[in-house]
């Protein structure tokens, strides 16, 4: 990834998988732009930029027009070209991951649509101008997209229209050599985890069924990450790759 600039978002601590998908794009070579919602994280995020040796770490909230709107400008006298986008982020009310579907209010529907869907487009439509010589734009998704998963409820519908969106944005954005792509990460022990209930049991499901017999780990997410943002992933678009142990092949 010599030559590249990343913008890697969704970093809250070491355990986020886009920590460690920031970690193998500097093992790589690439150049590292990281961001942070808000100034909650604004010190822990700039701590491990300056760790992964990230040359700007800055706020921006998905479900603020403006922080999306200024990116080119934040960017651009310093970062006029970027490569590659990686969008990690979602959100849901606690609540809306424990009570039963059917229960789910408007508003949480709402909210974890905007925050974990619709940020993938207000993010590449920010971002694609400045891709000028093509580019690749990742989101992470999850099984329970396409399976009915337990307690995973309004978060499944809203990673249902991620993955839609990353196939429309890969038809948009195609002819400008900009490839989208998600990874369908098995489940990883991080702070978004610890909000679905029984997150344990998933964990120990995944250990008694994949083909792996193992949980995947967030460096394995990383190095997939490094495939689809580099020229090796060049003839890949509008595809979700699992790297979850092999679990999603599996039937009773
Ligand atoms: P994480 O470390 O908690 O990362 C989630 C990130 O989303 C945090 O940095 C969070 O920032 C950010 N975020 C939430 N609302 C935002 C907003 N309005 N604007 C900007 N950023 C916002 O957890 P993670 O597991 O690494 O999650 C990263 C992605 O992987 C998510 O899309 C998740 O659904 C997906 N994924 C996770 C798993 C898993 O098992 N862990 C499996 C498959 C897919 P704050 O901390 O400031 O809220």
């Amino acid at each position: 990834m010599q030559g590249k600039t990343a913008l890697v978002t969704g970093v809250a601590n070491k355990w986020s998988i886009a920590y460690a998908i920031a970690k193998a794009f500097q093992r790589e070579g690439a150049t590292l732009l990281l961001t942070y919602q808000s100034e909650r994280l604004q010190r822990t995020v700039e701590e491990l930029g300056a760790e992964l040796g990230a040359k700007k770490v800055f706020a921006c909230d998905v479900t603020k027009d403006e922080d999306l709107a200024r990116l080119p400008e934040v960017l651009g006298a310093e970062f006029p070209k970027i490569d590659v986008v990686v969008h990690s982020i979602a959100f849901a009310n606690a609540e809306d991951l424990s009570r039963p579907f059917s229960q789910t209010s408007r508003d949480g529907f709402k909210l974890a649509h905007e925050v974990s869907a619709w940020s993938l487009v207000g993010l590449s439509k920010a971002i694609a101008p400045m891709m000028t010589e093509g580019g690749s734009i990742l989101t992470l998704t999850y099984l329970g997209a396409v399976r009915v998963i337990e307690n995973y409820n309004v978060m499944g519908v809203a990673k249902a229209a991620l993955e839609a969106s990353m196939r429309y944005l890969a038809a948009d954005l195609g002819p400008a050599n900009i490839r989208v792509n998600a990874i369908s990460a098995g489940p990883i022990k991080t702070a978004a985890a610890r909000g679905v209930k029984d997150f344990s049991k998933i964990l120990d499901g995944i250990v008694a069924k994949a083909p792996l017999r193992r949980n995947c780990t967030p460096a394995e997410v990383a190095d997939t990450a490094v495939f689809l943002a580099s020229d090796l992933g060049r003839g890949v678009t509008g595809n979700a790759i699992y790297v979850d142990s092999g679990y999603q092949i599996m039937g009773l």
